[in-house]
């Protein structure tokens, strides 16, 4: 008797997991025996996606909702029949605060990403100066750059809308979402929608205003949507750690290999890989998909394959924490009347940003207390994430006293430290891919995918791993 195919899979986040699921689909649908070893260094699956429910809270550790523009959650979250469970975000409130000049100011109504597309709120705010205001809007006389190919998204910023724009809007709100810094940002590999407006309207504000008439085509001539309407973010009633738990049941827990921390993957012939962890155990697969953190994947190959492990530990990645809050809303003087605030670094302060989670979600603290959560380190402060508990507690107090003069301590907190946890898209991303994937190309039966690689969004990362799992299938050959 043969013993059935294996594919290991290293990484126990929302990519490896997404991988997983996929081989399980595939097995079941090609009524075929296949073994998948899923290894987590952790006790618990789910990498950055961490909910916990401490009643009456729900708190998020990492991520707190994800995108619908990009389609691969959503689809997925509807194959595992959990889409009356999706929750929009809350209509008690809508937009965020940029902190500017010791004060916090509304982004203007019709910001898109960073760009004004309605001239009314965007002339009246005081977040932007006049000559500021000018200069975003000689946009739609700027030039297109005549070279084609990537850019940072500060050059790119400063040269569609001035430095204004860069430091208030672009910087916190756009550099944010990686955590990053827009002077080495690659924005072919961010966001690059927007050198793509560039080349196709001239101007950034005139390809805003056509995608925007697109998309209004686009809903006036589709079929009615099936289902309430969608937010442009979304969560889940329990958090995202109830994707995970899904994602647990339906793989089943044959699949998982917990607190087991992989440390050599290696070439071994007619067998496959062989997969080695740190207590020397190893153990053989036909394929193996590697989701983990990049510098954690090069460690793995730096044996067999230092020149990959090279390009793997080239890419970088900054430290952050999230620090949720608990206080009572007769605390807060604010009239919280937005999902949070946004801290440009030029405002030269110790947090990155804050939610208001329970005013943008429901379901996460009781009707009188309020739950906050600030963001810490990025590119700009990583050495705050080292700070201890207490310490950082402090600190956040502190900023909080000073930007919403809250001044009572909070009744419960909660601190989460992602060390080394954001991959930063830097200039040349695209091309370190390229050599990536040459050097895996020509080892049958590896695959990497993952945050650090095309996408640190959890659409990307779902995409990226089912895509990994479609092609280590098709490497087996089964038929
Ligand atoms: C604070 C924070 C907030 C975020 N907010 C959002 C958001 O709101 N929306 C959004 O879409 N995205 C958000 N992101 C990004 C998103 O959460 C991540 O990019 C995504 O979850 C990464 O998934 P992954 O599976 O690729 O990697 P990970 O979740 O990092 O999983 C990798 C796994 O590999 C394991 N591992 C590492 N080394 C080994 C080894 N040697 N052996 C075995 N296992 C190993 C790790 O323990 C980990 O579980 C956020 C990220 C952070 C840090």
């Amino acid at each position: 008797m043969t013993s059935p195919r294996k594919i290991a899979i290293i990484g126990g986040g929302i990519t490896g997991l997404a991988a997983a699921y996929e081989l399980t689909l595939k097995a079941k649908k090609n009524n075929t025996e296949l073994e998948i070893e899923l290894f987590e260094k952790d006790a618990n699956l789910g990498g950055k996606i961490i909910t916990k429910k401490e009643d009456p809270y729900l708190i998020e550790g990492g991520p707190d909702c994800f995108i619908i523009e990009k389609p691969w959650a959503l689809q997925l979250i509807k194959e595992l029949g959990l889409e009356d469970e999706l929750l929009n975000t809350s209509s008690q409130a809508s937009g965020t605060f940029v902190y500017d000049n010791q004060a916090l100011h509304r982004l203007p109504e019709g910001v898109m990403m960073m760009v004004p597309t309605k001239p009314l709120p965007f002339l009246k705010s005081k977040l932007i100066s006049w000559p500021g205001k000018i200069r975003m809007a000689c946009d739609i006389l700027v030039p297109k750059r005549k070279e084609s190919g990537d850019e940072t998204l500060a050059s790119f910023v400063k040269r569609r809308l001035g430095k204004e724009a860069l430091d208030k809007m672009a910087e916190p709100l756009i550099g944010g979402i990686h955590a990053g810094n827009p002077e080495n940002m690659s924005l072919l590999s961010t966001f690059p929608r927007f050198l793509e407006m560039e080349q196709d309207g001239g101007s950034l504000i005139i390809g805003m205003f056509k995608r925007q008439k697109k998309m209004v085509e686009m809903m006036k001539n589709r079929p009615a949507p099936s289902g309430p309407k969608k937010t442009f973010f979304i969560s889940m009633n329990d958090g995202l750690g109830r994707l995970v738990n899904k994602l647990e049941e339906v793989i089943g827990n044959n699949s998982f290999r917990t607190e087991r921390e992989i440390s050599q993957i290696r070439p071994a012939g007619e067998k496959g890989w062989l997969i080695e962890d740190k207590t020397g155990k190893t153990t053989s697969a036909d394929a193996v998909i590697i989701t983990t953190e990049t510098y954690s994947a090069a460690n793995m190959l730096r044996l067999e394959l230092p020149r990959l492990a090279d390009l793997l530990d080239e890419i970088p990645y900054v430290s952050s924490a999230t620090v949720s809050l608990a206080f009572p809303r007769k605390d807060i003087p604010h009239p919280l009347d937005a999902y949070g605030f946004i801290v440009p670094k030029i405002a030269n302060r110790r947090i990155m940003a804050v939610t208001w989670s329970s005013i943008k979600w429901d379901h996460r603290a009781p009707e009188e207390m309020v739950l906050l959560r600030a963001f810490v380190g990025g590119a700009h402060r990583q050495e705050l994430v080292d700070q201890g508990d207490q310490e950082m507690l402090t600190m956040v107090r502190e900023e909080l006293n000073t930007i919403m003069n809250i001044s009572s301590p909070p009744q419960k907190s909660w601190i989460y430290r992602w060390p080394q946890g954001m991959p930063q898209y830097i200039m040349g991303h695209l091309e370190h891919l390229a050599a990536i994937d040459k050097i895996t190309a020509s080892h049958k039966g590896l695959y990497l995918a993952g945050a650090g690689y095309r996408g640190i969004g959890i659409p990307d990362c779902i995409n990226q791993g089912r895509q990994a799992a479609v092609k280590a299938w098709e490497c087996l050959n089964i038929q």
